[in-house]
């Protein structure tokens, strides 16, 4: 079987790599950035040369792209998926996507014989690179079956969601709930050190206490460095949350919190921190009070 891996950033890299190490597939590999592809094929992969040329031979094709409209490009536009792939490929995109996307663009390739299921992932960078990350698939569950093996190569727990979206669905709370977590994170952090709490004993007590949470983490880890620097950026985080409110929006389901740390993510990107890690959410705080909460260590 050859597999296509389209979009080798900083998840689809670590995953892709994982593919070609692991699962005893051939795996061509694309993306805009060569560097990208350079550190794919120096494992083992195969570089193609364009979208198009992978597509023609690969029996299945994933995609890891930043935005919706990236994956309906790749996949329904000029020499993209539709145009070239043969009938019976089976497509699975591995973005946080829309599920009203993934559900329109599977419609059209559905008319080329190509079957797309999104299979979202979630565990950061460290996870893909370990082959720890989680991966709720949506879409056809003998699909699902046939190729858990395929998953079990870059994913450790392998969820099937039911219907095609579903996996996009599940990751969308799940972020949605972890953002949440991250900027309540920020301000108690925030506060703790405005009355004058040494911010390593406060991190401390609460890693050992009830308010811990993987969001919890990732705000004090960044903040007690003052590094910034991303793994999963702050556009990345504002698109999430975007399509999760979008969802809500489609159903009529009230959200108190969330609106509010999308407007945070907002007033991170308008001070110019659209490029940092999601975490710079404390940013806001810190500029606002002209104060940081950073490690005295
Ligand atoms: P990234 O920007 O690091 O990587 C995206 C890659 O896609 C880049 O290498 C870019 O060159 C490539 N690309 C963009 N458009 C392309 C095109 N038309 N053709 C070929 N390649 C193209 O982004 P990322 O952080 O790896 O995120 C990828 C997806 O995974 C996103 O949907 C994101 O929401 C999701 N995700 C990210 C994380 C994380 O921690 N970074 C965690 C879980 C899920």
């Amino acid at each position: 079987m050859k597999v296509g891996f389209i979009g080798v950033g900083h998840m689809g890299g670590p995953m892709c790599r994982n593919i070609i190490k692991k699962s005893g597939h051939e795996v061509l590999v694309f993306d805009l950035s060569k560097d990208a592809v350079k550190a794919c094929v120096d494992v083992g992969g195969k570089a193609a040369a364009t979208v198009a040329e992978l597509a023609k031979q690969c029996d299945v094709i994933m995609t890891s792209l930043p935005m919706p409209k990236d994956v309906e490009a790749v996949a329904l536009g000029p020499g993209g998926i539709a145009e070239n792939a043969k009938s019976g490929t089976i497509y699975f995109d591995l973005s946080t996507n829309s599920p009203l996307v993934v559900r329109n663009v599977a419609e059209t390739l559905k008319g080329k014989g190509i079957t797309m299921m999104d299979a979202p992932v979630s565990g950061g960078v460290v996870g893909a690179e370990k082959g720890t990350i989680a991966i709720m698939v949506g879409g056809d569950q003998a699909i699902f079956d046939k190729y858990l093996p395929l998953f079990q190569s870059f994913g450790e727990n392998v969820i099937f969601c039911g219907g095609l979206g579903n996996g996009c669905v599940a990751k969308l709370v799940n972020n949605m709930l972890a953002f949440c977590n991250m900027a309540a994170g920020a301000e108690a952090l925030m506060l703790g050190a405005k009355a004058g709490i040494d911010p390593d004993t406060l991190n401390q007590v609460i890693r050992n206490s009830s308010g811990n949470s993987m969001g919890y983490r990732g705000v004090a880890k960044k903040s007690l460095t003052g590094d910034f620097s991303p793994t999963f950026t702050v556009d990345l985080a504002y698109k999430d949350m975007h399509l999760a409110l979008e969802l809500a929006d489609a159903l009529s389901v009230p959200l108190t919190l969330s609106p509010q740390v999308h407007n945070l993510m907002r007033m991170t990107r308008g001070l110019g921190y659209s490029g940092e890690d999601a975490t710079a959410m404390m940013r806001v705080y810190e500029k606002t009070l002209n104060f940081e909460v950073r490690s005295k260590k």
